[in-house]
């Protein structure tokens, strides 16, 4: 009888506490780091990517395919005009169409489309761009690589996007134009034409996002819009381009330190957005210091419920003295996440180590506002979000060797022939070289005084 009752309360007490305490675990810590967190979420968006047809199945060119948003390049002169250089609308023409009228394709790769979306760069919001991110990998499942296009305004902060969130190693090259396609002198075929080159040429696997226009390539992490009309207004203020697009060649001239992890763990940025649901993405904005900003900035959008705020300092990062207060207490009465940059346009803010502002490294303010967005949607652990500003992606090169590095200190050394080790199975036989001469004097560079000469290199005398 005592059994039977034991059981009963087992089955109909016990049992049911210990599931709901795992379960009150399990949401309690899911709460804590404020993420939706699956294997993959349910209803993740699904693209058109247009299969691979049999001709370029069976052609030995690259398959590149230009997942197209937008902007300028697509863009169409006011009233026909071939001479509105600046009065056009952005996001018009069709990129099938654009592509076909691309000459001497048949030089550098097969090329797909894919139509994302038509319309200027500003007006994608970031629940866009986790698709646009999406699109690209599905779109890497069968091309050899990605060309994205772009309107210019907002491209480093959507080429950085996909750079923190495409999963594929193979080469995504984003480009765009600041030319109508229909006006004298446009740069948009030409810009579409390199990009497609270079993401056919896939000197940029492992590289992630990189930006081409005007014929040079450069790290989505580090490039900025530095003028507001220019063809060539596109730089990397701190590290400068990563290569060119010449005719016919495509040249890297360094590698970027995310690139340097090619094929290791480090490699992947730690957001994947298949493990998210696009509506954890948090607000995150961005204030601007200045000579006695007030710091309602920083209020109102906390009102309005930002979760993290990266501030535009002066100089090396410093915040007029009300924004100062402000931030205090935004992160004591709310917990929002502050980074810090420069308004420079170059330049590195190193990080405290502790407390919720973290330094930005050398990101500007829309870089690290991506950083800071992503890092807020898989977590709320600031040492966490601390850890990926320092160490995805940024440079810090520093040369090493160990007791396994073989240490070369002279000339000789540097210049000897690799031992070759003679086979023991055949007996070798030596010939005597008669010397006759001391050897004649040359310009050649002496060994150090120090260094003692062995027998195999010593100079013969008669
Ligand atoms: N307003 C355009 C945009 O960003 C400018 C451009 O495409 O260059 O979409």
């Amino acid at each position: 009888m005592t059994q039977i009752v034991k059981s009963e309360l087992a089955k109909k007490v016990i049992v049911p506490l210990l599931v709901l305490s795992l379960l009150a675990a399990m949401v309690g810590v899911m709460a804590k780091n404020n993420y939706v967190r699956a294997e993959e979420v349910p209803g993740l968006p699904t693209f058109d990517i247009p299969a691979l047809s049999s001709e370029h199945q069976a052609s030995s060119l690259p398959n590149v395919i230009v997942v197209a948003t937008g902007g300028t390049l697509a863009g169409k002169a006011r009233n026909d005009d071939p001479t509105n250089f600046q009065n056009y609308a952005a996001g018009t023409f069709k990129m099938e169409d654009l592509v076909a009228q691309l000459p001497r394709k048949d030089k550098i790769a097969d090329v797909s489309t894919f139509q994302f979306g038509n319309k200027g760069s500003g007006g994608y919001t970031i629940k866009e761009l986790y698709d646009l991110s999406l699109a690209v990998d599905a779109a890497l499942e069968i091309y050899d690589s990605a060309v994205v296009t772009t309107g210019t305004d907002t491209m480093e902060e959507i080429a950085y996007f996909l750079d923190l969130t495409v999963r594929s190693e193979k080469p995504v090259v984003v480009t765009g134009a600041m030319r109508p396609w229909d006006v004298i002198g446009t740069d948009g075929p030409a810009n579409l034409y390199q990009a497609i080159k270079v993401a056919g040429s896939g000197k940029t696997k492992w590289f992630g996002t990189v930006v081409m226009l005007n014929d040079v390539i450069y790290a989505a992490r580090e490039v900025t819009k530095t003028n507001s009309h220019r063809n060539d207004t596109f730089d990397a203020p701190m590290f400068g381009a990563l290569g060119y697009v010449d005719d016919p060649a495509v040249r890297i001239y360094r590698a970027t330190a995310r690139a340097a992890k090619a094929g290791t763990a480090e490699w992947a940025s730690p957001f994947d957005l298949k493990t998210i649901s696009k509506d954890s993405l948090p607000i995150v904005e961005i204030v601007y210091s200045y000579q006695e900003a007030g710091g309602g900035a920083i209020r109102g959008l906390v009102a309005d419920g930002a979760k993290g705020i990266v501030t535009a300092g002066t100089g090396a990062g410093g915040i007029s003295s009300q924004l100062g207060t402000a931030r205090t207490a935004a992160i004591r009465d709310n917990g929002v996440v502050f980074v810090s940059t420069t308004r420079t346009g170059s330049g590195s803010i190193y990080d405290s180590g502790n407390g919720s502002v973290i330094g930005g490294d050398n990101l500007n303010a829309a870089h690290a506002r991506m950083m800071l967005l992503l890092s807020l949607a898989f977590t709320n652990d600031v040492s966490k979000i601390r850890s990926w500003f320092t160490t995805f992606g940024t440079q810090d090169v520093e040369i090493s060797v160990d007791e396994n590095t073989v240490m070369k200190t002279t000339v000789e050394e540097l210049i000897e022939e690799p031992i070759v080790e003679p086979d023991v199975t055949e007996p070798v036989v030596v010939e005597p070289t008669p010397t006759t001469e001391a050897p004649a004097a040359t310009d050649a560079p002496t060994a150090e005084p120090t260094v003692e000469a062995t027998p195999e290199t010593a100079p013969v005398t008669p």
